[in-house]
């Protein structure tokens, strides 16, 4: 069988493991010279997003043999509002590195690959590899061919700038800052990379391309992280946060962000990414219907994004408010500190209110 997939990313990687495993060798298409974005990041991977994994890390091990090492356990979210500020402790996930350094994800998902070619420094067109390949699985992190295929929906715009920063962190711990001044109805976060490094994002959803900056600025100055030694800044491309209509157009699997798999509340897919890579190896190889085997994912990312749904007619009042409530030791314990698989009860019950 002759596999190719476009993107050497988290889908890609995780899809050209799984084809390995099963038997079958695909051709990978990078367009860049190595894997990783050239911007570093820190993903988190939140547990309460995710109960009915448990574990997370031992879950990617276990149920999908991806042995992943985090750069620490994540033991602490503070969350601050303009007037209120709450700290969540307790086994809360993990922070991954991504980009190019060698423990990012990408690079331990390559390192994984044992025969597979990764063919870098090409940029792939399905629309040419299709005819010559008998499924071409499209991993290239982009919204732009599923608009060709005409699948894509455009929920909403995300504007997003970082900075590398060099001070002194706490390596468990990361603040995630809720204010509609800068961040619309987005969000901005400190996030570490290690003891000395660390990375302050803005995720504003809401503003124009060209307003970002000031927005950025804005964060520095009134979250106090003015003081810190920024090494570098990056402006990344408009993240479009949709979703797709089909995940199988022809011989073309949709995996990753190509397949609208990032949720809308905070942007995130890495893992969504990596299981859907996986299970468009499983459909092609197997012969499975991959519809249904990512419907589910689709699925819990929707329960997540409604969860935004109350959040977004908040104004920085009501996120003060909001602040508080979380803040409060019962409703903390319920949330936090129990195995309720919170997205998925509450996410699909404002789901069904709301939509
Ligand atoms: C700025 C930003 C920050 C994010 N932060 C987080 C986060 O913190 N946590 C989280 O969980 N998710 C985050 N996400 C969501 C992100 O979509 C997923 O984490 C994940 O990267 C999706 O994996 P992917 O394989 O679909 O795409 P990617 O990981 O982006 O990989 C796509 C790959 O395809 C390659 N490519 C593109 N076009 C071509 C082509 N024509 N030919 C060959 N190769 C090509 C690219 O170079 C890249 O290597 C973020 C997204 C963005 C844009």
């Amino acid at each position: 069988m002759k596999i190719a997939i476009i993107g050497a990313g988290l889908a890609g990687l995780a899809c050209a493991i799984e084809c390995e495993r099963l038997g079958v060798i695909p051709d990978v298409f990078e367009r860049d010279q190595s894997v990783g974005w050239i911007w570093p990041n820190a993903a988190h991977f939140l547990n309460i997003l995710e109960r009915e994994m448990g574990d997370i890390r031992e879950h990617l091990r276990e149920v999908y043999g991806l042995d992943l090492k985090p750069l620490s356990e994540l033991r602490s979210i503070i969350m601050k509002s303009p007037g209120q500020e709450t700290k969540i402790e307790g086994r809360l996930g993990y922070i991954y590195a991504r980009g190019k350094c060698k423990e990012s994800l990408e690079n331990q998902l390559f390192e994984a690959l044992k025969r597979t070619p990764v063919h870098f420094n090409r940029v792939a067109d399905y629309k040419e590899l299709s005819p010559k390949y008998d499924y071409v699985v499209l991993a290239n992190g982009k919204d732009t061919g599923s608009k060709e295929l005409g699948v894509w929906e455009n929920h909403f715009l995300v504007h997003i700038r970082g900075g590398l920063v060099f001070g002194s962190f706490a390596t468990d711990s990361s603040t995630i800052y809720f204010n509609k001044d800068y961040a619309g109805k987005g969000y901005a976060r400190l996030a570490p990379l290690n003891a000395t490094q660390a990375l302050v994002g803005l995720c504003n959803i809401g503003c124009g391309e060209f307003e970002t900056d000031r927005f950025y600025a804005d964060l520095v100055e009134r979250e106090g992280l003015a003081h810190l030694e920024f090494y570098c800044k990056f402006s990344m491309p408009v993240f479009s946060c949709g979703s797709v209509t089909k995940f199988q157009v022809g011989n073309i699997l949709l995996a990753g962000r190509a397949a609208g798999l990032t949720d809308r509340l905070l942007g995130t897919g890495a893992i969504e990414a990596m299981i859907s890579g996986i299970m468009a190896a499983r459909a092609m190889i197997h012969d499975l219907d991959y519809k249904s085997l990512i419907e589910p994912i689709k699925r819990h990312l929707e329960n997540i994004s409604a969860l935004r749904t109350p959040f977004e007619s908040l104004d920085n009042k009501g996120l003060d408010r909001l602040m508080l409530v979380m803040g409060a030791p019962g409703i903390k314990q319920a949330i936090y500190n129990t195995g309720m698989n919170f997205t998925d009860v509450v996410g699909g019950v404002l789901k069904k209110v709301y939509h």
